[in-house]
């Protein structure tokens, strides 16, 4: 049996290596590295794909959410709620703006911001709600947007771990995760569902002029060159990773199928344990798995890594901390036990290996394992 990785890149580059090699040698033959005609490709077969008007490629998706939040003018004490239980960089772009953060609690089943308490967290000062679609999961998306028109604020979804799942509303319509608010932000990093080979990250929106607008942001702040009507910032895709993100894309669907039956297979295995509980699937959002991750119930979570490492299962913690009991976030508001939720889920939560490479007999062996585990303690 093949080495167990959290997720298997070579592999998966294995199987389409011939065409990424071409189009890597294409690029450099070429040498159009910068906003070269693969970047242009890539930005069109991405919004037929999501459809949504505009994409505007970037060098990663940290810099994503600041392009947005730059390109909404939000100011200095501006507040932004976002998710407590999410990856930092989230929170990140908003206390570097200077703007302010308020973090609020997530649903106990889907891992994504209670609306309920979202409603609550609302002042005159909020500007922007950013919903993280954790996992790969979506956030209640048509809730948090009557919620943001009532009150008149920016949605900006993070949808890095969510790219290609479908958003269903109640009158049966969908809409691809991060076409829904003002804007979405996604990131290509390698392990992400759709990875490039390096950095990588792109804006969705349907608003013609904030599309403009985030375009000259990532450019300098100019539209025209060497004119900068703005303070902006250097965020590019570079064509080497548009060209092979080009032809990624072409399998993310078939990617998202790969890691959609994992996750029916370790829900099979794990759904008789009371030991552990399998991640919700929400009737509004399909689940493209970019994390399946068990939520463990009195199981002594640093022994079963200690198990699982012994059989060379890897299994990750995401994420351990809570954003609100972060030593650089950390703030007179906020205090332990304010957010239960998420203080559960970061004592209990276990990521196990998904990815697309991954066959029946890996499965057996994690799944026997970790009911090994389970059964004896
Ligand atoms: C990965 C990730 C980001 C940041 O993306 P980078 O490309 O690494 O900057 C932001 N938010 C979430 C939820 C992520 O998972």
């Amino acid at each position: 049996m093949k080495k167990i990785q959290m997720v298997d890149l070579v592999g998966q580059y294995e199987k389409i290596q011939a065409e990424v090699d071409q189009a890597v040698l294409n690029v450099i033959r070429s040498s159009a590295f910068i906003n070269g005609p693969e970047v242009k490709s890539f930005q069109a077969e991405l919004e037929q794909y999501l459809g949504v008007k505009h994409v505007i490629p970037c060098a990663n998706g940290t810099d994503a959410l600041q392009i947005v939040m730059m390109a909404l003018n939000l100011q200095p004490g501006d507040e932004v709620i976002t998710a407590d239980f999410t990856y930092v960089a989230t929170a990140e772009v908003i206390a570097l703006l200077k703007l302010k953060p308020v973090l609020v609690d997530v649903n106990k089943d889907t891992f994504t911001l209670d609306v309920e308490a979202v409603e609550k967290a609302i002042t005159p000062r909020t500007k922007a709600i950013v919903p993280v679609h954790l996992f790969g999961q979506c956030a209640p998306m048509d809730e948090l947007m009557k919620v943001a028109q009532k009150h008149n604020l920016y949605v900006i979804e993070d949808t890095a771990q969510a790219i290609g799942a479908d958003y269903h509303f109640p009158d049966g319509s969908k809409k691809k995760a991060g076409t829904i608010g003002t804007a979405g932000c996604t990131s290509f990093f390698p392990s992400k569902n759709l990875g490039c080979y390096g950095d990588g990250g792109a804006i969705y929106t349907n608003d013609d002029e904030l599309g403009q607008k985030i375009r000259m942001i990532a450019n300098h702040g100019q539209s025209v060159q060497y004119y900068h009507d703005e303070i902006g910032v250097n965020s590019r895709l570079d064509s080497i990773q548009a060209a092979i993100l080009r032809i990624k894309l072409r399998q993310l669907d078939g990617y998202a199928k790969a890691r959609q039956s994992v996750a029916d297979y370790y829900d099979q295995a794990f759904s008789g344990s009371e030991k552990v509980i399998i991640p919700k699937r929400a009737s509004y959002s399909d689940h493209v798995f970019h994390q399946y991750t068990l939520v463990l119930n009195g199981v002594d979570r640093t022994k079963m890594r200690e198990y699982l490492a012994a059989k060379d299962i890897p299994a990750m913690i995401y994420y351990p901390v809570p954003l609100h009991l972060q030593k650089a976030y950390r703030d007179d508001r906020y205090k332990s036990g304010d957010f239960p939720v998420t203080e559960w889920l970061c004592a209990n939560v276990i990521s196990l290996p998904i990815h697309t490479e991954m066959d029946e007999e890996t499965l057996r062996y994690i799944t026997g394992h970790v009911l090994d585990f389970l059964n004896a303690n």
